[in-house]
């Protein structure tokens, strides 16, 4: 592992599956590798999607969401966190990866399909999402991208894109690949079935309001099966149960299912113990987000801070993609 990129959208508030399945490790990665190791908030991708897409929302969504990443572990000073319009080379680059990209591939991508259901009109942005993505990390020749289990089938592309251009303008990029967390691949949402998602709205926030939370998790779905308080509950079929692990303690996990399996404690108990412990992992979080929110000059900074550093690094990929494709130069 040599560099490490990963993005996130500013569509909406962070939630507890961009946490476990993709912070969790940019602050493990960060750690590692100090510089470079870069995180960038996509505020083009933002603009993708138009059910997710505000123009009066885009600027603060875009704070926030390294606020959070900040306050979750992230530190400005020793790892590049910066905002995907600072460094334009990500849009120049996506261009020219355009022309190698059949559109055929980018018509399967699943959240495409899935995004583009959703609307009356797409625009072709949603289509080169993948695109831009795959200019996101091979600009700093990134080999390694803790995602989502979501966006395997994005970095496959990435990986393509980077094969195609190697092999029609020479050996320039190396073939990223995935870092899951095996935790939390993919998060289901508070309906137990499709991805936690943004722009779904089927989220727990990880600096929600806890009263909040606490009336999404009171009304998640019970095992179907089981109708009077009495009855045992199979902890497979129950929603509650998986997201326990997530923030419970392994034995404790094992423990509850059994009780629950002999009718011994209730879903509502457990529940809230599920409460409990999402708030005592959120809870420093929480604190140094409070701090943050009182000191915006060091997000601010540290974002400025990390477009320099990003850039230095897009300018010379940019610079030898330029020779390579062939423009006329003029010095
Ligand atoms: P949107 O609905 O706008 O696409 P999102 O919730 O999917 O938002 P992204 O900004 O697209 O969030 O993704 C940020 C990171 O979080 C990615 O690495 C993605 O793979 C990861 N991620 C998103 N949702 C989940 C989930 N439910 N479980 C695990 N990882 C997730
Ligand atoms: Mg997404």
């Amino acid at each position: 592992m040599k560099r490490v990129l990963s993005g996130i959208q500013p569509t909406g508030e962070i939630h507890i599956g961009n946490w476990l399945g993709a912070i969790v490790n940019y602050v493990e990665l960060g750690r590692k590798l100090g510089r470079e190791a870069l995180y960038c908030i996509v505020d083009y991708h933002a603009m993708t999607n138009p059910l997710a897409y505000e123009k009066e929302l885009l600027a603060q969504r875009t704070f926030e969401a390294a606020l959070v990443n900040i306050a979750a572990g992230l530190d400005p000073e020793k790892v590049t966190l910066f905002v995907q319009s600072h460094v334009p080379e990500h849009t120049e680059l996506s261009w020219v990866f355009t022309n190698i990209t059949p559109v055929g591939d980018l018509q399967r991508m699943t959240q495409y399909k899935d995004k583009a259901a959703k609307l009356e009109s797409v625009g072709a942005g949603l289509l080169m999402y993948p695109v831009l993505q795959a200019a996101d990390i091979l600009i700093y020749k990134a080999d390694t991208v803790p995602v989502g289990e979501d966006q395997i089938q994005h970095l496959e592309l990435s990986r393509e894109i980077a094969r195609r251009f190697n092999t029609l303008f020479g050996e320039t990029f190396p073939e990223p690949t995935a870092y899951l967390n095996p935790d939390a691949p993919r998060v289901p949402g508070i309906d137990g079935k499709a991805k936690m998602s943004k722009s779904t709205g089927n989220t727990i926030g990880l600096l929600e309001d806890p009263q909040s939370v606490w009336e999404k998790i009171r009304l998640l779905p019970d095992d179907p099966a089981r109708i009077r308080l009495a009855d045992p509950g199979d902890p497979e079929r129950s929603v509650v149960f998986k997201f326990l692990p997530y923030f419970a303690p392994k034995e404790m996990v094992e423990v509850l299912k059994e009780e629950h399996r002999r009718a011994g404690i209730g879903t509502l108990a457990i529940k809230q113990i599920l409460f409990d412990q999402y708030m005592k992992a959120t809870r420093p979080i929480r604190e140094r987000a409070e701090w943050l929110r009182q000191n915006p000059e060091y997000v601010l900074d540290g974002l400025e801070d990390g477009a320099r550093r990003a850039r230095q690094i897009a300018q010379a990929t940019m610079q030898e993609v330029r020779e390579k494709i062939g423009l006329l130069r003029l010095e």
